[in-house]
């Protein structure tokens, strides 16, 4: 139950002055649906008002907080003109100009004859300075008011400044004192103000220098968040290495079986992998892992040879995929591996349905399967198994850890091993799956040689169409990946259908087209026609699935590459070369290129080290900015920035293990205000894993 002191803070943000029926919609578009989101809605600027010259000596273009007497209404004398209210002092004549100006409004903020303080962009029009729907317009005795510092916020269209201000406003003063979680000398030593404080003084920023990440108040906000990240993380992995595990240990002849069926040897890195995890799931502990390493380095085979060392203990081993495509090709991959070894494998995917779903449902519980592969319909209440000792989750970054723990509750002490397709920047890696074992793929298989990759400009594109027909005619297959439009995947996709219309002027039924909006089954049939049929081109938006294995595949091209991300031009890139033909990766860019895509498209050119690029891409963009970060399931911060408060994260590290070990299951008095934080960042689930006390 979240603490009582919350309340205010998750009160609906409708509650608050200024948020109406209509407008609160935008509201929570622009921060979320509570008081709480106001508040993480922090400044980007500051507009300094104190400027506060006489009307004579304004300069135009400056904001300027002017104090002057209503002298005259000019309504409009046609349609179109502005409304004028005309205002002096001293020295001279101020209009102040309104467009779709209601009278009766303008009678009540501007009464003919009072004086009243006006803040606003000053201008010169034919002559006379002017100031046009000021920012503000107050009496005197509130002038002191606005002739100071303002924050000024992302809007969202629909709101203006005043509107949000209020809001804000309002959910400041909802915020209560909240019990301090940080621990004191550590609070000290950083000279960090309390909760309620450091928010406040955020959200009053007196000048640019207090808008940077790494004040006082704008650092204990981060950490705040950092903290309840990596104790919520720690909570479900204390829960998880609580519930007793068992020894699971294999003779090694079923893997053997399976090894000798292998075309080739293991790498280095697969070898280890294996050793570390199968060290893991002998001992009595349960195993949690992670298996990270590049498009095609191999984590299959390692998570095939992990699952056969659980059958030859006994018991079932169960592999999940985030899509369909991935979970039927890591079945094709298993599957003759399996009966190399003589062991039964099963797929259950969504499309299983009625008496066809039944009777693998059957195999499962009975243990008759031993190893089952599929999506998460793997993990619906209806699926039980006869004895789960391994769930392997091949996540590419798309379950969450809740996902993770229902498919492991589905045996007793299930072993689990996380596989993740890279880049993953250790400090995602930390935020995403805390401080988990990790055992990483380095190297890639032999005999595949790293990808030519080249940059190009789009000028040249007859060019690199008649360079793809050469490598159709010798027979490679060729990707053509589409332009991605921000914020607009129809955008995209006109472009992916416009592109695959003129292609398929010159290359015929040779082509084909993949994008997001297409059925599933659609999907399958084209990227089915690609890897084993006639199509030779495929032409896709940025959809294409991450890890589809299309072994023919030695040619890529990327449109306008310099709008992509760093990590997700790796992702796309490890989709071909994947076989032993030598494969070449065109990025085709529309100049002039700004420093940053320069760096990302060089860096590219230079390695194809998806640890490094994970690395150099979190430098680069910093990590709010990673493409497609936002769909992919790793946390979103509000207030930490990763590429800024990199150090504050690994102290919410060892925090969060130092507290856990003193007081595991936060009873004590600082305990206690941990759960505070943990609601107050919405880490409810993670609170379910504190035992009762
Ligand atoms: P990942 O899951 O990491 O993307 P896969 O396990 O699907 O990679 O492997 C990609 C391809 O490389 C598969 O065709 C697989 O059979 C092959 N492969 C895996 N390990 C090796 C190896 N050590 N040597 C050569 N080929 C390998
Ligand atoms: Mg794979």
């Amino acid at each position: 139950m979240r603490p009582e002191v919350l309340y205010p803070l998750f009160a609906d943000i409708s509650t608050l002055p200024g948020v109406g029926p209509r407008t609160r919609a935008l509201f929570e578009k622009l921060a979320g649906p509570h008081v709480v989101d106001l508040c993480w809605h922090l400044p980007n600027s500051v507009i300094d008002r104190s400027y506060a010259p006489q009307v004579a000596d304004a300069q135009p273009g400056r904001i300027a907080t002017l104090t002057v007497r209503v002298d005259e209404h000019r309504p409009p004398m046609r349609k179109g003109q502005p409304f004028k209210v005309r205002c002096f002092d001293e020295t001279g004549v101020l209009d102040i100009v309104y467009f779709h100006a209601k009278p009766d409004y303008l009678n009540r903020i501007l009464p003919v004859g009072a004086t009243r303080v006006v803040s606003g962009k000053v201008e010169i029009f034919q002559g006379t300075p002017q100031m046009s729907h000021p920012d503000h317009v107050v009496p005197p005795e509130q002038g002191p008011l606005v002739a100071g510092v303002e924050p000024s916020y992302s809007l969202t269209t629909g709101l203006t400044p005043r509107m949000l201000a209020k809001a804000i406003d309002g959910a400041l003063q909802r915020a209560p004192e909240l019990p301090e979680w940080i621990e004191p000398t550590f609070l000290a030593r950083q000279e960090w103000p309390r909760w309620r404080e450091a928010l406040v003084a955020a959200h009053h920023p007196q000048c640019e220098a207090d808008l940077v990440p790494t004040t006082g108040a704008r650092q204990r906000l981060a950490y705040d968040e950092l903290l309840s990240n990596q104790l919520a993380l720690a909570l479900v992995r204390r829960h998880h290495s609580r519930q007793t595990g068992r020894p699971i240990q294999g003779d090694g002849h079923l893997r053997a079986k399976a090894a000798a069926a292998l075309p080739f040897d293991l790498t280095n890195s697969q070898k280890q992998a294996v050793t570390e995890i199968l060290s893991d799931m002998a001992a009595p502990s349960r195993m949690l892992r992670l298996l990270q390493g590049d498009v095609g380095s191999g984590k299959t085979v390692v998570a095939l040879l992990a699952m056969l060392t659980a059958v030859e203990a006994g018991c079932q081993a169960a592999l999940m995929a985030p899509t369909e495509v991935l979970a039927r090709q890591h079945y094709a991959t298993i599957r003759p591996l399996a009966d190399a070894a003589g062991i039964n494998v099963l797929l259950l995917t969504g499309r299983d349905k009625g008496r066809n779903r039944q009777a693998i449902l059957e195999e499962i519980s009975s243990g008759r399967a031993m190893l089952a592969v599929g999506t998460h319909a793997l993990f619906q209440d209806d699926v039980a198994f006869h004895d789960l000792g391994l769930a392997v989750i091949d996540e590419q970054h798309r379950f969450g850890v809740h996902q993770r723990m229902s498919l492991q509750a589905k045996g007793k002490g299930v072993d689990v091993l996380v596989m993740t397709a890279t880049p993953i920047p250790r400090t995602l890696v930390l935020t995403s799956y805390g401080d988990m074992d990790a055992s990483r793929l380095t190297e890639k298989p032999a005999g595949r040689k790293p990808v030519d990759t080249r940059t190009m400009s789009m000028d040249r594109l007859d060019q690199v169409i008649d360079g793809v027909a050469r490598a159709m005619d010798q027979g490679s297959k060729a990707f053509w990946v589409c332009p991605l439009v921000e914020e607009d995947d129809s955008g995209e996709l006109a472009a992916a259908e416009a592109r695959y219309a003129a292609l398929k002027e010159r290359f015929g039924e040779r082509v084909g087209l993949v994008h997001g909006r297409m059925k599933s089954a659609d999907k399958d049939a084209v990227m089915a026609a690609f890897k084993d049929g006639e199509v030779d081109l495929l032409v896709a938006t940025t959809v294409i699935e991450v890890g589809v294995d299309v072994p023919a595949a030695t040619v890529m091209v990327i449109e306008h590459a310099e709008r992509f991300g760093l990590a997700q031009l790796h992702q796309l890139r490890g989709r071909i070369g994947r076989g032993t033909a030598k494969a070449t990766c065109l990025l085709l860019y529309q100049g002039p290129l700004g420093e940053a895509a320069r760096a990302r498209l060089n860096t590219l050119r230079e390695t194809d080290d998806g640890f490094r690029i994970a690395e150099e891409d979190l430098r680069l963009r910093g990590h709010g900015e990673l493409l497609g970060t936002r769909q992919s399931g790793f946390p979103e911060f509000r207030l930490a920035d990763l590429a800024v408060h990199g150090d504050l994260l690994a102290a919410a590290r060892d925090e969060a293990k130092l507290v856990l070990d003193r007081d595991p299951d936060l009873q004590g008095r600082r305990g206690q205000a941990l759960r505070v934080l943990l609601y107050l960042f919405e880490q409810d689930t993670a609170v379910r894993y504190i035992r009762a006390g």
